[in-house]
């Protein structure tokens, strides 16, 4: 009943406005926090890039009103006012006029502003530095690092030599893989200006697959790759060499280049090519379909907690890490605990993570507590003779491949050290943002866990049977501060694997 009577004032509403068709924008704008990156709705109006306010109060959470008698739009920051024209490119912010490109614009129901509006008139009543990067596409907000990323072909060769520059400078990690370099670079994003083509044995700097990273693609003729960085006058260099792929024999006149002041005196290093240490993260909310998992009083039931926070973990970490995020089940269905491990196994994932949320008979007991698997004696067998011979998994349609050395659903025997410390990570990150339980970290004999054929933990996000404890499950901030928590981990156990593979 309500909701048609609302419908239909919506219609009348639509219908009865000037209707301002936009399109959007080539690439859209990202949002750089803290907290990680999101797209924002932007939409390109007579040659002007246009946000709506109601997305604008959301994202920076402004309360806007249409005001009649001051003949605009009010913004309200903490107690801080903006007035937006209707008819003339300009605001009042706090009092002092600024100057837009355009006045704000009403596209049905929504008023919308020039992109410019966020530095101009919102950045100064706001709480955190606005930065809008037009060209790189990035609306930075806070204090955050995001150098500017520029790169040069500075001689087609061969060797080609090439530079990439960060300014302000941070710190650099570069790898080759595959007839690409890649340039890791610590900071929050880039702003990149990069070529739009590449020359002589480079064929392209492109943005790289993690939000912070540069690629360079290597062109087929392409040797092994040579990669240093240095620093001078706050501005970091990469200087990349490629040799052909048939360098001059040892008999050819050797007639190397002078070196550039700039480089290093020592030869540049043969970067080893490598596989991503973290390439796929399967994520289990636990439960689904029939099979709702423990319940509260309140009504609140596990399985949806579960897939709640495991869509926001996958958001942050493909967001952040740029790594694959596999879901066991994205919707309210069953799922049967073999066909989980299944999913890990079959995407090749490299780490698995398990979501539930506890019950106790005690309704005083909560906290969030942390398992990985234990062996019994069984598995300890496995285990060691994992360590010599193959193991047949679960693989989807149900078939194993049939080398039985070990049984598929000790699988996991083999990863219990990496999976102790994945777990004891988890712990560790975990207390920093939640209350943790009376037993934060356990080995427990868990059916989930067996098969998968990978390092594996299980986290039971809180006691649904506790009354605070149901209210905080069903929360934003403390859903936000698990998965921030768990992405943390993540990030630690991927040093973890990391430190492990160089010897
Ligand atoms: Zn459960």
């Amino acid at each position: 009943m309500r909701a048609t009577a609302t419908t239909v004032i919506i219609l009348l509403l639509v219908l009865s406005q000037p209707q301002a068709q936009g399109t959007p924008p080539g690439t859209p704008l990202t949002l750089v926090t803290r907290e990680g990156r999101r797209p924002v709705p932007t939409t390109v109006l007579s040659g002007q890039e246009l946000i709506a306010l109601d997305d604008l109060a959301s994202l920076f959470q402004v309360s806007v009103r249409e005001d009649t008698l001051a003949g605009g739009l009010t913004i309200t920051y903490r107690g801080r006012t903006i007035v937006a024209s209707t008819d003339q490119p300009m605001a009042s912010v706090a009092g002092r006029v600024v100057a837009l490109p355009a006045p704000a614009v009403r596209a049905g129901r929504r008023w919308l502003v020039p992109l410019e509006f966020l530095p101009r008139a919102l950045g100064p009543i706001y709480d955190q530095r606005i930065d809008l990067r037009r060209p790189a596409r990035l609306l930075v907000v806070g204090d955050l690092r995001v150098p500017r990323v520029t790169a040069r072909i500075d001689a087609a060769g061969p060797p080609t030599r090439a530079t990439i520059e960060i300014a302000p400078a941070a710190p650099v990690a570069l790898a080759v893989d595959g007839g690409r370099v890649i340039v890791r670079i610590d900071a929050d994003a880039l702003d990149l200006a990069l070529p739009t083509g590449g020359g002589g044995l480079i064929e392209q700097v492109r943005a790289g697959d993690q939000p912070n990273s540069v690629t360079v693609v290597l062109s087929g003729r392409a040797g092994p790759a040579r990669a240093a960085a240095t620093e001078a006058d706050a501005v970091a260099r990469v200087a990349i060499e490629v040799p052909s792929i048939a360098p001059p024999t040892a008999a050819a006149p050797a007639t190397p280049l002078p070196p550039p002041t700039s480089e290093p005196a020592s030869p540049l290093p043969v970067l080893t090519a490598s596989r991503p240490v973290l390439q796929t993260i399967v994520i289990d909310p636990g439960h689904g379909g029939e099979d709702v998992g423990a319940r509260g009083a309140g009504g609140t039931e596990e399985k949806q907690i579960t897939l709640d926070v495991a869509r926001r973990l996958r958001t942050i970490i493909e967001a952040r890490l740029g790594v694959r995020v596999v879901l066991t089940r994205d919707e309210d269905r069953a799922i049967s605990l073999d066909e989980r491990a299944a999913v890990a196994n079959n995407g090749k994932a490299d780490l698995f993570l398990s979501l539930h949320v506890n019950a106790s008979v005690a309704p005083t007991v909560a906290g969030v507590e942390v398992f990985h698997l234990r062996l019994d004696r069984e598995g300890e067998d496995a285990r060691r003779a994992a360590e010599t011979q193959a193991v047949s998994l679960p693989v989807l349609g149900g078939a194993t491949r049939t080398i039985d050395v070990v049984r598929w659903d000790l699988a996991q025997a083999r990863h219990v050290k990496a999976s102790a410390v994945l777990a004891g990570i988890l712990e560790e990150e975990l207390q920093e943002q939640a209350a943790m339980g009376p037993r934060p970290l356990q080995e427990a004999p868990l059916r989930v866990l067996t098969g998968a054929n990978m390092p594996a933990a299980l986290v039971e996000m809180g006691y649904i049977t506790n009354r605070a404890q149901e209210n905080l499950l069903r929360s934003d901030t403390y859903q936000a501060s698990l998965a921030q928590a768990i992405y943390d981990a993540i990030l630690r156990f991927r040093e973890y694997l990391e430190e492990g593979r160089t010897p």
